[in-house]
């Protein structure tokens, strides 16, 4: 049988993959895109629109549609009744947790990915990030500097379509925006009470569509983005780049396609990938001149950890001993909740945006003097609250019966709660392995997380906590409370690390360009290559970053360091 060989082979089609796909196909190669679940159809998955006394289970799903599978645990907010049509979570493929780590790894397999569900939050990351190390002394600076990323940035902004304000600040440097979104009654009060306590309250970015935008339109704020957008008024994959990619005709799109390991050739190049497909349930092996991985942060380092050959005994492009290495993630929790008493009785306005990232407080700490607080770096809150369409304050209120309904309406516009994301550090002892003993459905040898929260963060996160109840002072309002302690790790879905860049080839994975340095022709686009986190999160960088790679690969397939086929 004849093989078709492809340019490039692109692993993952969320907003890393995507980008590469639609980068290179526009750029007129031949690509395989492989997508380890179901295409995702919007008019069926993204049911957005019903109310939760519509749906059978009242939003929460068939309580037995995880019996059987390998990994049963149901994932939070965007797994719900809403997304049932097709199978779009990963629960097929199972993970191990090593004693005393309690990782939470979720994992959207539908094409597109996360970034159908995502909250949009898109900052950018500045040189107080990328030159951390020089500043306070800890890890390693990342390879790049602000003036060289930041024409990238303006590119994926100006793609994505990011809603927000200049700002002029040293920790979120400004970027090419859309109009900011409108602001809450809320945002208004907090902000007042924030400028009592030296804290900023500021419009998000928001990679949300204020004014119709590329051809995508405006939001009419419905408020129900984390169930995906139907009309695609927000980035998404599915509404941006795999339709981009597919107009060019040079994509070839595998659905439920789960790829095990990158394959060489005699030389220990990569030489395409080896799959399996999910309705067979056998190997097919796909074969390109470059591979590209973009299966998120993780599931890119568990697959090259899988690729074991003569050439590459510990994973595919490993000699430096750092792949899954320097796993880091953003300490995610509740610091403080509680409701403004101005706002009781007060009507409920129709600023039924509360799905959004509106406003955040961008971090304030350490920007001067970086050992200024008891921690180094810095952390940011995001504040939510507003006339949702779900009072999401529910927990927070005691009772029973019509007393607590009653309770539930008199609280309505006045609920705010606080979210916090601070950055952990990189440390030997949090990482990924494969698991010895432990596999998969598929007899594929499992992913294993060791991971702690460290000091550092948790200073922020008391931090946070005491900052709260000065806010909450600050503004007037009462506080119910806090989160007693921070969410699971992995909670946040914005890890790094476990491929980090970086300019030398014994303590990086690959150099400032993803090329892996051991594999040239193996490149990544996700997360895993930020040595370390910020308190912004990644998405948007994500894109930046796939974009800049690809600009680079393709300069190499124009040197004729790259052959097409
Ligand atoms: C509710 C929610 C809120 C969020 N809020 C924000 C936010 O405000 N800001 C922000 O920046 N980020 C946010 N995120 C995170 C954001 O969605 C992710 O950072 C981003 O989507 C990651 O993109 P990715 O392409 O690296 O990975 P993914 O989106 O996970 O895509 C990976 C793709 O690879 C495929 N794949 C995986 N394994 C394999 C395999 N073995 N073989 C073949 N294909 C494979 C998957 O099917 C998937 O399509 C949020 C996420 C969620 C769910
Ligand atoms: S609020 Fe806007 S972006 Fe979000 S789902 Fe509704 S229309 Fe789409």
């Amino acid at each position: 049988m004849p093989v078709e060989k492809f340019d490039v082979v692109v692993v993952g089609t969320g907003a890393g993959g995507g980008t590469a796909m639609k980068m290179l196909c526009e750029a007129g190669l031949r690509v395989c895109a492989i997508n380890s679940g179901p295409r995702l159809e919007p008019a069926k998955d993204y049911r957005l629109h019903r109310q939760v006394y519509d749906l059978k289970y009242r939003g929460f799903g068939d309580p037995l549609r995880l019996q059987g599978k390998a990994h049963q645990e149901p994932y939070s907010v965007e797994e719900s009744e809403y997304s049932e049509g097709h199978d779009l979570f990963e629960h097929d493929v199972a993970y191990s947790n090593a004693p005393g780590t309690d990782w939470y790894w979720k994992r959207c397999k539908a094409t597109g990915g996360k970034a159908n569900f995502w909250g949009r939050s898109s900052a950018r990351f500045g040189d107080i990030d990328f030159k951390a190390a020089d500043l306070d002394g800890f890890g390693e600076n990342w390879p790049v500097d602000y003036a060289e990323i930041a024409p990238w940035f303006s590119k994926a902004e100006r793609y994505m379509g990011v809603a927000s304000t200049a700002q002029n600040r040293l920790s979120n440097p400004d970027g090419d925006y859309l109009p900011p979104i409108p602001w809450r009654c809320i945002d208004y009060i907090i902000q007042k009470g924030a400028e009592k306590i030296g804290v900023p309250y500021l419009p998000d970015r928001c990679a949300q569509l204020t004014v119709a935008h590329n051809g995508h339109p405006a939001c009419h704020y419905c408020g129900n983005c984390t169930r995906g957008c139907d009309v695609g008024a927000f980035f998404s994959p599915t509404w941006f780049t795999i339709p981009d990619a597919e107009a060019t005709k040079n994509l070839t799109l595998l659905t439920n396609a789960l790829v095990r390991c990158v394959l060489v050739d005699e030389n220990g190049l990569a030489k395409g990938v080896a799959y399996v497909d999910r309705g067979t349930k056998r190997e097919v092996e796909i074969y390109a001149q470059v591979v590209v991985l973009a299966a998120s942060c993780l599931e890119t380092a568990h697959i090259m950890l899988n690729s074991k050959s003569r050439h590459w005994p510990s994973g595919i492009a490993n000699s430096s001993g750092q792949l899954g290495r320097n796993l880091c993630d953003h300490l995610y929790g509740g610091p403080g909740f509680g409701y403004l008493p101005q706002l009781l009785g007060q009507p409920a306005t129709p600023d039924n945006i509360a799905d959004s990232t509106v406003a955040w407080m961008p971090r304030w700490q350490n920007l001067r003097n970086p050992r200024e607080e008891k921690f180094i770096r810095g952390y940011s809150v995001y504040v939510g609250g507003g006339c949702g369409e779900f009072p999401g304050y529910y927990d927070q209120i005691e009772g029973f019966g019509s007393e607590y309904k009653r309770n539930i309406k008199r609280y309505y516009p006045t609920p705010i709660g606080a979210l916090i994301q601070a950055p952990s550090l990189p440390s030997p002892t949090n990482f990924v392995d494969t698991d010895p003993v432990k596999k998969d459905i598929f007899g594929i040898p499992q992913l294993r997380f060791h991971f702690q929260w460290g000091e550092n963060e948790l200073l922020m996160w008391e931090h946070s906590k005491q900052m709260m109840i000065d806010l909450f002072k600050a503004m007037g309002g009462e506080m119910w409370g806090a989160d007693s302690e921070p969410n699971r790790p992995g909670t946040s879905l914005h890890e790094t690390g476990v491929c980090r860049f970086g300019a030398n080839p014994k303590t990086s994975v690959t150099n400032k360009w993803a090329q892996t340095h051991d594999v040239p022709n193996l490149y990544i686009c996700d997360a895993s290559i930020f040595p370390s986190p910020t308190d912004k999160t990644t998405t948007m960088p994500i894109v930046a970053f796939a974009m800049r790679s690809c600009d680079y690969m393709l300069g190499n397939f124009r040197k004729g360091v790259h052959r097409r086929v």
